[in-house]
């Protein structure tokens, strides 16, 4: 999402004049745009402040803004130089990013500048992102922003706003214009692109998930259409039947589950027990059988014991889930978990727990891909390997990154591929010749 957004910042900055540099060293200004989504994530952009200060030395002229959620969370006080120990200039929340050559100017006169209003419609509809990926074959387009599901862990409700979805007009439009830049793939963003619901002025609350997801799925067979992130609360029979309706939708679907443990579930506010979870998975396998599942797991929420923790493991394993992100519990200061359940899991718990559950995945994505050895998948080619340049690689519909001896393909280009070897990450093939 963060990705998408900067795309956004650029479109701001290069309508007003400015241009990219290629590197931190010859940038007057540098954005760096940020997640608060765990502490690690804030350590790590507060590291990377600390190391571009170096860079005033030679251009004491220099803007630094912090972008994004951590503007959002921590505002004002990320001025305080004192405090901080270095110089930010410029905060400004995810809703402000228009507001961006207005704040310019402030700081280049030496002023500070601050914009963290949050905005109950901003969507950016109108704003063209320009696209910074390499390849120009896969783009992320956002759909709606902000989220209103308040799980108790996550300080995404109160860094991003309310939800909002975006005209679907808009959204039709740029797609149509990345089809004929020559992207072939598209993947729909949203915190929880489920609810997405536009009403227009005519009220019309069937314009729902769904709905786009036809309308986009419909402009071109060769479009490949994914999305990003389903909450499993309200996976709906609906969506899954209208994916099956569209062979370009991809047959891979991001469930976050969290927990495998009801009682923790119901502390983390996600409104769904593992029964329930389990049920959507069920419909998921009727409706859209042989499509891929992925997975978010917290270990070490609050309270959360080792039979929990066993209950966690036992869901992944019934699920089989193919590729999953896992992260140990980061308490977050202002949202309902800090004030109600306390971090009481201990830190060796935490990793011991985590560690099992990245072990347990491995394991599920190496026999994962080891069934498709002898398969033959359909890859869109995203450009050369990163570990050979006598190959290529690119994505199958599963979501899983293919690499094969490259023939003279270009991106863009859909190769179908004898899988031959794999490991836990990648399928290894070559390519047939028909
Ligand atoms: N809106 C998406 C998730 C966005 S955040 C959804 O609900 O599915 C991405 C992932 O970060 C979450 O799914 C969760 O697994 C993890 N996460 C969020 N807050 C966290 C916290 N406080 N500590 C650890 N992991 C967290
Ligand atoms: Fe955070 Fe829950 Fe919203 Fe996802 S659905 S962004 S985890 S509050």
């Amino acid at each position: 999402m963060n990705f998408s957004d900067s795309e956004i910042v650029t479109s701001v900055m290069t309508s007003h004049d400015y241009q990219n540099a290629d590197s931190a060293g010859e940038a007057d200004v540098i954005f760096l745009n940020t997640c608060s989504i765990r502490d690690h994530a804030e350590q790590r952009v507060l590291n990377r402040l600390r190391e571009l200060q170096s860079l005033r030395r030679s251009k004491p002229e220099l803007i630094i803004g912090v972008l994004g959620c951590m503007a959002e969370r921590l505002k004002e006080s990320l001025l305080e130089e004192d405090t901080l120990g270095m110089r930010i200039d410029m905060v400004v929340g995810p809703d402000a990013y228009r507001d961006l050559p207005r704040l310019m100017l402030d700081a280049e006169t030496g002023q500070k500048a601050v914009n963290v209003l949050l905005s109950a419609e901003e969507t950016y509809a109108d704003i063209t992102p320009v696209r910074v990926a390499a390849g120009g074959v896969s783009a992320f387009v956002s759909i709606m922003r902000g989220c209103e599901n308040f799980c108790s862990y996550c300080v995404v409700p109160y860094t991003r706003g309310k939800e909002r979805s975006r005209n679907p007009e808009s959204i039709l439009s740029e797609i149509r214009q990345l089809l004929r830049d020559g992207y072939r793939e598209v993947t729909l963003l949203g915190q929880n692109v489920n609810s997405y619901r536009w009403r227009g002025e005519a009220g019309d609350a069937s314009r729902d998930f769904p709905w786009l997801l036809e309308q986009v799925a419909g402009l071109d067979p060769s479009l490949r259409v994914r999305f990003a992130t389903s909450h499993p609360k309200d996976l709906s029979d609906e969506l899954l039947k209208a994916m099956a309706r569209f062979p370009n939708c991809c047959r891979s679907i991001h469930l976050p589950v969290q927990s495998g443990s009801t009682e923790v579930l119901l502390r983390m506010n996600r409104k769904y027990t593992r029964e329930e979870y389990m049920e959507r998975i069920g419909a998921v396998r009727r409706i859209l059988p042989g499509c891929a599942l992925s997975t978010d797991i917290i270990c070490g929420f609050s309270g959360e014991t080792e039979e929990d923790h066993r209950q966690t493991l036992s869901l992944m394993a019934w699920a089989g889930f193919d590729f999953a992100f896992m992260f140990k519990y980061s308490e977050r200061p202002g949202t309902p978990a800090e004030k109600k359940h306390p971090d009481d899991v201990p830190e060796a718990d935490k990793a011991r727990r985590l560690e099992e559950v990245i072990r347990l995945q491995q394991q599920l994505s190496l026999r994962s891909n080891q069934e498709d050895v002898g398969k033959v998948v359909e890859v869109l080619v995203e450009g050369p390997s990163r570990r050979s340049a006598s190959h290529v690689s690119g994505r199958n519909s599963h979501n899983k990154v293919v690499v094969f001896p490259d023939l003279g393909f270009r991106p863009g280009d859909y190769v179908r591929v004898e899988v031959t070897s794999c490991s836990s990450a990648t399928l290894k093939g070559e390519a047939l010749q028909d």
